[in-house]
């Protein structure tokens, strides 16, 4: 898994779902407002995806969605466990939604995803405002578990983690025309020691093979032209015999997809097979998330992350070499208990040594009932310490990055046209290796692939220049 806990909305745009009228005498009558759900999600997009799919129930079984929480019936807080600050966040959040109940006293607050799960009936307890507090794995039961509520001074949790639950048959309500995320997997079987996800999504669970293709035929048939697949491990799935690389170039294979992106990969499960799908499929990008965590063997086993980092570089070095231009980026952990300044130099090496297009960095945050909490007291890191790691940390992944993107001023790049920029006619795309370019190009190109020639960069991203040729958005089926 990415470590990361970037924070996102996922709401959606006021659709009203009509039911049909039985009789002409139903047709008089007039018709009852849906109820309203506003979900507002935090976290990675494994949960933004789970915010769709909690969409997509709740507007099969009638409900709208609404474009803010003023105007919702029910709001939904779906969120994050991996880090303190998220949840203190959400608790924070929580609490302000508690002022609408002052205007609409029926309004009903629930509290879904990871944190519900691991806070369980403490949220309740801390937050008396609080109605529903349910786990990821209970998603499919959420209209009954809303109607439940409209008992008088009932309040639920609903927290059984279902080992067989990867919700398949049930589709998300998609908001992007353009990218689609497709879980194709929930849950983990790894044990890192530093990570809540096993204790809050249990085990790994793999949907079948013949419904994420027949999803994303419909995605395709939508006019979405890339997907990317969604699995905590990713790379590890494995149902009947299907595994990963045979599932990827099955997708490649789909009619109307252009770009394939997987995350997040273990390092383990990066194998050669994979590496000739990636290698082969034209329809796969040159782009691969590898979280390293550690540059240091020490810190790895400490980790449990069953890898050296000798057979890390190995895949590195596998993969570079059937695809030598592709973009590698990672998650690092640094001030994780026990590292020594020596130690973390060797992860300092390890970014110097694979020079990663791009790092996700972070500082050791404990969380309770993971076992590094359990380590010895004396392996913990100061926090003044642990901040100058993270800065250092930053400063050299910074460095790589912009000396790998300055070599690459001057490319010229298929660009996906993303979403408008924030100068005035600027749009913003990202090229097949995952780099973000900011263009000039009409509003009226957004879904559609551009020529872009790379003029500059700040580091992180570029300005680009688009050349004559493109392509129009693609036309739904
Ligand atoms: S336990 Fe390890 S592999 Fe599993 S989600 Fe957490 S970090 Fe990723």
């Amino acid at each position: 898994m990415g470590a990361g806990a970037a924070t996102a909305a996922a709401t959606g745009s006021g659709t009203t779902v009509r039911l049909p009228l039985a009789s002409a005498e139903h047709e008089r009558a007039p018709a009852p407002s849906p109820r309203r759900v506003y979900i507002e999600t935090y976290g990675c997009q494994m949960n933004i995806s789970d915010g769709e799919l909690m969409a997509g129930i709740l507007e099969r079984r009638g409900y709208a969605v609404a474009e803010t929480p003023g105007q919702a019936d029910v709001v939904l807080v779906n969120t994050c466990a991996i880090r303190e600050h998220a949840e203190r966040r959400v608790l924070g959040r929580v609490s302000q939604l508690n002022g609408l109940k002052r205007d609409n006293p029926d309004l009903v607050i629930g509290v879904t995803g990871c944190m519900a799960q691991r806070m369980g009936d403490t949220l309740l307890e801390r937050a008396p405002y609080v109605d529903l507090v349910m786990g990821p794995d209970g998603y499919r039961e959420l209209p009954e578990r809303l109607d439940a509520l409209a008992e008088p001074g009932r309040r639920l949790s609903v927290l059984s983690l279902d080992p067989a639950e990867n919700y398949e048959g049930l589709e998300q309500r998609r908001t992007s025309r353009i990218s689609a995320w497709v879980p194709i997997q929930r849950g983990c079987d790894h044990r890192c020691t530093f990570c809540i996800v096993p204790y809050v999504r249990g085990p790994e669970k793999n949907r079948r093979p013949e419904e994420v293709l027949a999803e994303i035929r419909g995605i395709a048939a939508g006019g979405v032209t890339e997907v990317t697949l969604l699995g905590q491990t990713v790379n590890s799935y494995a149902r009947g015999d299907w595994n990963f690389a045979r599932l990827l170039a099955g997708v490649a294979c789909i009619p109307g997809i252009r770009r394939v992106r997987f995350t997040s990969p273990h390092p383990n499960d990066v194998t050669p097979e994979l590496v000739a799908v990636m290698a082969s499929e034209p329809a796969v990008c040159e782009q691969l998330h590898l979280p390293a965590q550690s540059g240091n063997n020490r810190t790895l086993k400490r980790m449990l992350r069953r890898y050296t980092v000798e057979s890390f570089l190995e895949r590195v070095e596998m993969v570079r070499e059937a695809i030598p231009d592709i973009a590698l980026s990672t998650d690092i952990i640094c001030a994780f208990p026990g590292e020594t300044r020596s130690d973390f130099e060797d992860t300092l090496d390890l970014l110097r040594t694979v020079r990663f297009d791009d790092v996700y960095t972070y500082r050791y945050s404990p969380r309770e009932g993971t076992p590094a909490t359990r380590m010895p007291a004396h392996w913990f890191i100061e926090d003044g310490e642990a901040a100058a790691r993270l800065r250092e940390l930053i400063e050299v992944a910074r460095a790589v990055q912009t000396e790998i993107n300055r070599s690459e001023v001057g490319r010229v790049e298929e660009v996906l046209v993303e979403k408008e920029a924030r100068g005035p006619g600027q749009m913003l795309g990202r090229t097949r290796r995952g780099k973000v370019v900011a263009f000039s190009a009409p509003t009226s190109l957004e879904g559609a692939y551009a020529t872009v020639e790379l003029t500059g960069t700040s580091g992180a991203t570029f300005t680009g220049r688009r050349l004559a040729n493109g392509s129009q958005p693609p036309e739904p089926t």
